[in-house]
């Protein structure tokens, strides 16, 4: 009752969710408490959580942030959010997104933008919360709710999590099972979580993890006692700082803090080394290839007959187009195009076969690096919260907010975000532990010397 209060109280001005699930909640609280009187209680027991509104839950409205699907009712549930329920977890709602997890800022929603619940000192400007799980990140940050879900493409939990000043984990390639979770890009999507901190985004993952036969892409390896690992501490861990990630125009303040979280992993006993990653500045025109490519062929499935909205037509083809002209915003039409340009007869050999050469390149370079190193630690952005305008007009700018993120996605790797400090203007800033394909407990180890 107290979450759903402060939703009711906060979420006018926020805007984090898209759909409260009110009464919906009370029942599903009430049947947890009798659960718990039963001594049934399972590890999530009655834990109020918001959920991505890109994850389908039966019988609840979900959107993907977009109009295309503003009246879909999904029939079936999320893998993923399954298992949130069967470990006792009360949703409160669908949390806003970017439209279809495309953008950086939670500008792109069909819904309206998202507000970041912190503000610059002395200012009253409004700042976006990142995205695209900005509606998840802000829900936390504001004690909306206790944790939340996200899904990560490109840095969508990262990133947001970094500007809302909380803990977000994408875990690796096919440790979720990506079943009911709305399709951006199928080989780089992985669902994660939202916390206030490293243990409780372990305890999460713990419970949305696992093998699942419906998603051919899931891996089958056994899901490990996350918050066990927590503890671990890192003495004599090797820790890798890739020198690429030391842009030019990297501000200053991002610098010290990232020097400052390396000082206090080398106090808790983890040995600093530095790495190379020498593909790094192809990784955001490589992900800016893949992923509108791989947008362009799962969204063609809306197509106004199947489900979501519907215009009316002349015939097959204008009802096609005018259903995807009025459903899909700006940024998914700009993905739409330039991912079936790159695949096209004539482009596909020059752009796609060639970004996935280069993919292919990056992963090698964790490979390779960590041979040597147990995890690397990089900023996770290169800014604080922006407002919106202020990066926001200019596609190329935005996207490059993910220059820190997408890598680990294009390798497929679990990657952490942990709030490491304030800037100057008292903004929060985060940190990025990247571990070993699968091996997110030595990330949750290295985020908890830092948080
Ligand atoms: N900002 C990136 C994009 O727009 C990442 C999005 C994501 O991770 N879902 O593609």
């Amino acid at each position: 009752r107290a979450h759903l209060a402060a939703i009711e109280a906060l979420n006018p001005r926020l805007n984090a969710f898209i759909t409260v699930t009110g009464e919906q909640a009370m029942d599903a609280a009430r049947a947890s408490d009798a659960r718990r009187g039963r001594g049934e209680a399972g590890p999530l027991e009655g834990i109020p959580l918001g959920v991505k509104d890109l994850f389908c839950t039966a019988g609840v409205r979900t959107t993907a942030g977009s109009k295309i699907l503003g009246n879909f009712i999904p029939p079936y549930e999320s893998t993923v959010t399954a298992q949130l329920l069967r470990d006792g977890a009360v949703f409160l709602g669908k949390a806003n997104l970017d439209e279809f997890a495309m953008g950086s800022s939670n500008l792109t929603s069909a819904f309206g933008d998202v507000e970041n619940p912190w503000k610059r000192h002395g200012q009253n400007t409004r700042l976006v919360p990142g995205g695209s799980s900005g509606g998840s990140a802000a829900a936390v940050a504001a004690r909306l709710v206790m944790g939340a879900t996200g899904t990560d493409t490109g840095g969508s939990i990262r990133q947001p999590a970094a500007f809302c000043g909380i803990t977000g984990i994408k875990p690796s390639y096919g440790r979720c099972s990506r079943f009911g979770v709305v399709a951006f890009a199928s080989s780089l999507d992985q669902a994660g979580a939202f916390a206030r901190s490293v243990e409780d985004c372990a305890i999460l993952l713990g419970s949305m993890a696992g093998f699942d036969p419906r998603d051919s892409t899931s891996a089958d390896v056994a899901v490990p006692d996350f918050a066990a690992a927590v503890e671990r501490g890192v003495k004599g861990l090797r820790i890798g700082v890739p020198r690429e990630y030391r842009l030019d125009g990297l501000s200053t303040e991002i610098a010290a803090l990232w020097d400052q979280g390396l000082a206090w992993l080398r106090e808790a006993g983890a040995e600093i080394v530095e790495i190379s990653l020498p593909h790094t500045r192809y990784a955001l025109p490589t992900y800016y290839i893949v992923a509108p490519a791989e947008a362009s062929s799962n969204l063609a499935r809306y197509d106004g007959v199947r489900f979501g909205l519907r215009e009316r037509g002349d015939d097959l083809r204008d009802l096609y187009e005018r259903t995807r002209a009025a459903g899909f915003g700006d940024e998914v039409k700009r993905r739409i195009m330039i991912g079936t340009y790159v695949l096209s007869a004539g482009y596909y050999d020059a752009y796609y076969l060639r970004a996935q050469k280069i993919r292919a390149l990056i992963t090698r370079d964790f490979t390779d690096a960590f041979q040597t190193v147990d995890a690397i630690v990089t900023p996770t952005t290169p800014s604080a919260a922006f407002a919106e305008g202020e990066n926001t007009d200019d596609p190329v700018m935005m996207y490059l907010n993910d220059v820190f993120t997408v890598t680990a996605n294009l390798a497929g790797l679990p990657g952490m975000s942990v709030p490491a400090g304030l800037d100057g203007q008292g903004l929060p800033l985060g940190l990025q532990v990247i571990g070993r394909n699968f091996d997110e407990e030595t990330v949750f180890a290295v985020g908890r010397a830092i948080e």
